[in-house]
């Protein structure tokens, strides 16, 4: 996984940063092991506040994991048999099985072409006498652009979870994601943006009640010691996980503008070559991102010729969520979602990670620039 000067490129890197912050790592483990706080405790609440505050959002609160964000957020929030919730194909799995588990039924829409994410014109004709929410995904970083969801949604009384679990810290219009719809939800899965070092996520939010419901849902649906007010989960971030997300939490914003540099530096070395569609740098907001996806119809290729060359992608996502096995009964045939369709063939993640040199990008678009030259 280490990226050399053999001319290989990972397509991620987790060894670099956390090498950089061993000591500290370390310390926070010891502190842990010292306190004998292994779930929940004083790390886990200085964690929500700090991420929070990170996220200019009045609340957070911890639980285990993206998946877990999103579940409670759906039953928090209400969701019953019968209630429809608007969301993309274009995505990963946990957002909309969570939808499935709180109860209610998905309502898949296309994504605009432009962006990947959302369509907002394909959002109002979805709504029906059932819908009762909307979760726009900001996918690889990129914040979608909500005013025109938040417009939708307020003219028929939905609410609007953000699934924010690939853009901690991306901004739409100045304001952090996650702080702008009902709810807004976090993985902290090694991989993101910001990672623990296990599993980890948090749902941060305005409203009181609704963040003291996913309080007490992922923990068995207790208010206080022996009161169950409900069923509930065992969802609970771990302490020493709040541990390693403070230590990391501090980076992050650094972390990121590397990312946001190393983006600017593909643009540069690939502007040139008209056989891919680069990501769109958007003008609404600031993209962070948490991968960096091109496309061309010549996707399979391509991929073959990187990894001949030892240079790692990804594929985000092959299969649309429509497609998949997982979802046959919603009985939506091909040609159902066109522009989700097309992207699942196209789409390409290049290596992208914050430690990338100027020299690995180089590499990439070289190798890039070669397979289309022939
Ligand atoms: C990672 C991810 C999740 C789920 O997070 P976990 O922490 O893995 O449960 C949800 N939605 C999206 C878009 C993700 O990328």
């Amino acid at each position: 996984m280490r990226a050399d000067s053999t001319g290989a490129v990972p397509f991620l890197d987790l060894l670099t940063p956390h090498r950089a912050l061993e000591d500290r790592l370390v310390s926070a483990f010891r502190r842990a092991l010292r306190s004998a706080d292994f779930v929940g405790g004083p790390e886990v609440e200085a964690f929500e506040k700090e991420f929070a505050a990170f996220c200019q959002a009045p609340g957070c609160v911890g639980v285990n994991s993206g998946t877990d964000a999103l579940r409670f957020a759906f039953v928090a929030l209400g969701l019953r048999p019968g209630d429809e919730v608007v969301t993309v194909a274009h995505t990963f799995i946990a957002t909309t099985e969570t939808i499935s588990q709180a109860g209610g039924t998905i309502r898949f829409v296309d994504i605009a072409d432009d962006t990947m994410t959302l369509d907002p014109d394909a959002l109002e004709a979805a709504i029906g006498p059932h819908t009762v929410g909307v979760v726009p995904v900001h996918l690889y970083g990129q914040p979608v652009d909500l005013d025109r969801i938040l417009q939708v949604a307020a003219k028929h009384g939905l609410w609007v979870v953000e699934d924010a679990a690939q853009a901690h810290g991306a901004r739409y219009k100045g304001r952090r994601v996650g702080s702008i719809g009902e709810l807004g939800c976090f993985s902290f899965y090694p991989g993101k943006n910001l990672g623990s070092l296990g599993e980890g996520g948090a749902v941060t939010g305005a409203e009181r009640g609704l963040l003291d419901t996913v309080r007490q849902l992922r923990e068995h649906g207790q208010s206080r010691k022996y009161v169950h007010e409900r069923e509930g989960y065992n969802g609970r971030l771990h302490a020493i996980q709040a541990a390693f997300l403070r230590t990391k939490l501090e980076h992050l914003d650094a972390w990121n503008a590397n990312r946001r540099r190393v983006a600017q530096w593909y643009r540069q070395a690939l502007a040139d070559v008209t056989d891919i569609v680069l990501p769109q740098e958007v003008p609404y907001g600031e993209h962070v991102y948490h991968l960096f996806v091109v496309r061309t119809p010549d996707r399979d290729a391509l991929r073959q010729h990187l990894a001949d060359r030892a240079i790692g992608t990804g594929l985000h996502y092959p299969v649309p969520l429509h497609r998949q096995t997982a979802y046959a009964h919603l009985g939506l045939s091909e040609g159902t979602l066109p522009v989700t369709e097309r992207t699942a063939t196209q789409c390409l993640s290049l290596p992208m990670f914050p430690e990338m040199t100027e020299g690995q990008v180089g590499r990439v678009a070289e190798a890039v620039r070669q397979f289309f030259r022939g």
